[in-house]
């Protein structure tokens, strides 16, 4: 791991609080009259979660206006390179080649979707092409973000998720220019988000925070985050309701923390293990990560605890089995999805993880699954 000090960047500007999703309006409306003012067109493109799409007042929310493009966004599977440069040729073939924003409302599949299409706006090429670190040359379309589920922290990094079907390479463009520009955190708008997957996205913010303490590559300041968002999640976890609004607004604010504290440090074992499940299985990230808990007793052993007692406070479950009974070409597809990540490996293990996490030690630890 490089030693020396990180350079972080943070998100432009943010709003927090119930409402503030109404702040939209006037910040679109600034973009479009500066776009008018040298002349260029002043039209926005809008991401949207296609949970959204039956409510027909969507677009008066989200200060919609003729002459935009509203796409929505379909959360079935986690976005692929492909899907990405689908969505930027479809909307370069309408014409909207310079917009003034790009909007992306949603979870964590919707906001990686809406930073990737701006980046490739304005750099060309394909999305696979940028999947690595640093990468991207110029800025993107000047990106919102608006999350409508917490606890990826997608709204505060420097990366959007994407995996390639080709290679099967699972990584983001992990870049300055990837950073949301302006956020919008507004709770109101997690009310309807069903109760597991509520927990299973929370449970990111709290896991991603227990991996970076526990790990050898730490800084002063990723620490503070991370400590104040598993203050945050045991308050919102361990009390009777865990979505009540004063609730919705907590792990909104652990959720943002928990990615400014991922992006100044890394994640452990656990979410290598997760990224084998989806890879290999098509599990989706943040219930992966609750599934792969099941076996981290030996490694996060308090965190183990009080994870499961978040879990049964309320009243959760956690899919049970699903890695039982595989073949054994299954398990090495899922050991080798696993032990390629090796900066948080190394962060959780050490420079000889490999020597830890032998075949055996990992299929064993499927198994537990
Ligand atoms: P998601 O985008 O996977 O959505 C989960 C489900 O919740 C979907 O069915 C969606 O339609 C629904 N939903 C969202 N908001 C809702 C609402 N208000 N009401 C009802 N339903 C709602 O959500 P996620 O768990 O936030 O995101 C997971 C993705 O985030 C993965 O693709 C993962 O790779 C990515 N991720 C990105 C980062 C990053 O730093 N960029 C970090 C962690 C995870
Ligand atoms: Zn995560």
């Amino acid at each position: 791991l490089d030693s020396g000090v990180k350079l972080v960047r943070n998100v432009g500007r943010y709003n927090i609080g119930a409402s503030s999703l109404g702040e939209l309006h006037g910040l679109l409306a600034r973009l479009r009259t500066e776009a008018s003012q040298k002349g260029e067109p002043a039209y926005a493109i809008f991401l949207v979660d296609r949970y959204f799409k039956p409510d027909s007042t969507t677009g008066d929310r989200l200060a919609f206006r003729s002459g935009d493009a509203l796409k929505f966004i379909d959360t079935t599977d986690e976005p692929t390179t492909d899907e990405i440069d689908s969505l930027v040729a479809a909307l370069l073939q309408e014409g909207y080649t310079k917009p003034v924003a790009v909007v992306g409302m949603g979870g964590g599949i919707t906001m990686d979707t809406a930073k990737a299409v701006s980046n490739l706006l304005t750099n060309g090429g394909k999305a696979a092409q940028y999947q690595g670190w640093d990468l991207v040359k110029l800025p993107g379309i000047f990106k919102v973000g608006i999350p409508t589920i917490s606890g990826t922290g997608a709204e505060a990094t420097r990366t959007c998720v994407m995996t390639n079907p080709a290679s099967g390479l699972k990584l983001g463009m992990n870049s300055d220019f990837t950073v949301f520009d302006h956020v919008i955190m507004d709770p109101e708008l997690t009310a309807t988000v069903p109760r597991d997957q509520y927990f299973y996205t929370g449970m990111d913010a709290y896991i991603h925070c227990i991996e970076a303490l526990a790990g050898s590559y730490r800084n002063a300041i990723g620490d503070a985050y991370s400590r104040e968002t598993i203050n945050l999640c045991r308050q919102v976890f361990l009390e009777d309701d865990m979505q009540t609004p004063a609730n919705r607004e907590r792990l909104m604010v652990a959720s943002y923390l928990g990615g400014c504290a991922i992006a100044t440090s890394y994640v452990g074992l656990v979410h290598p293990l997760s990224a084998g499940l989806s890879v290999v299985l098509g599990v989706h990230h943040c219930v992966g990560n609750c599934i792969v808990m099941r076996a981290m007793a030996d490694y996060y052993p308090a965190a183990y605890d009080e994870f499961w007692q978040m879990a049964e406070r309320q009243r959760v479950s956690v899919p049970e089995g699903i890695c039982r009974n595989l073949d054994d070409a299954t398990y090495k597809a899922l050991y080798d999805a696993s032990t390629m990540h090796q900066k948080p490996l190394t962060n959780a293990l050490g420079e000889n993880y490999k020597a830890i996490l032998t075949l055996e030690k990992v299929t064993d630890l499927f198994r537990k699954m």
